[in-house]
């Protein structure tokens, strides 16, 4: 059973790391902001709500990810554990989750300076397709442009601008950052540091959490 929660800046390597985790594990890897880009791209209500706030690098309310992310646990796939990407980004929606009852192992700290970040995700390409992530010069794909998972055709996305990637910048530390402390001082904050090859952080993720 592993139930994780992946934190730390936008950019920091989430989705990248969550992706490996979850092949290796075998366990969903649950990312928000992925459901959300799903539901703004089919133009379901949620999409429409949550497109404004996304568009400028903001947070959707909590009342409408807390219940989507709710329902995503109750899918039987959860049962030998999960991860969680992107989720929880305030202290409110981590005491929804605690108060639904929701058992987490382990929150990887993923840490990584600012600049960094502004390199990493003005360079990131996407798969929209199958939510593959590359960049252009840290982990390029093997063609130019292309998903070497599915063969789509890579995109940018709309947020990864770099003023609004200063502006998540600004959301993370105000809103996402105290999540830091609120998982220390329950004794599941396990930090990371997010800077060195894909492998080297995932196999530092992998002592931190006891397995290899
Ligand atoms: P997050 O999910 O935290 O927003 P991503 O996993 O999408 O972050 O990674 C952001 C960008 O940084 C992507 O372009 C990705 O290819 C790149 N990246 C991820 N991990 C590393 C790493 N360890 N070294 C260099 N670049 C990385
Ligand atoms: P991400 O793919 O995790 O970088 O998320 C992209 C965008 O989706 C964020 O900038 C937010 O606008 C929105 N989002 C994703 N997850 C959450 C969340 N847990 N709470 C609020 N907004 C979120």
């Amino acid at each position: 059973m592993l139930r994780l929660i992946m934190l730390g800046p936008p950019g920091a390597g989430k989705g990248t790391q969550a992706q490996k985790l979850a092949k290796r594990f075998a366990i969903p890897h649950i990312s928000t902001g992925d459901m959300l880009r799903a539901a703004v791209k089919a133009g379901t209500p949620l999409g429409k709500k949550a497109k404004a706030f996304m568009d400028a690098g903001g947070l959707v309310p909590d009342d409408v990810i807390i219940g989507l992310v709710q329902e995503r646990l109750k899918q039987d796939d959860c049962i030998k554990g999960f991860l969680l990407d992107g989720f929880p980004r305030t202290v409110g929606q981590a005491e929804a989750l605690k108060d639904a009852g929701v058992v987490i192992d382990h929150v990887i700290d993923m840490e990584i300076p600012d600049d960094d970040v502004v390199v990493r995700l003005t360079g990131r390409r996407v798969c929209p397709n199958c939510n593959a992530v590359f960049h252009v010069s840290l982990s390029p794909p093997t063609k130019p442009g292309i998903c070497d998972k599915c063969g789509s055709e890579l995109i940018i996305r709309d947020d990864d601008k770099e003023d609004t990637v200063r502006n998540r910048l600004r959301v993370y530390h105000r809103s996402t950052a105290p999540l830091i402390a609120f998982y220390e001082g329950k004794g599941l904050l396990r930090r990371l540091n997010a800077i060195g090859s894909v492998d080297d952080v995932f196999n530092g993720m992998l002592k931190l959490i006891e397995v290899d």
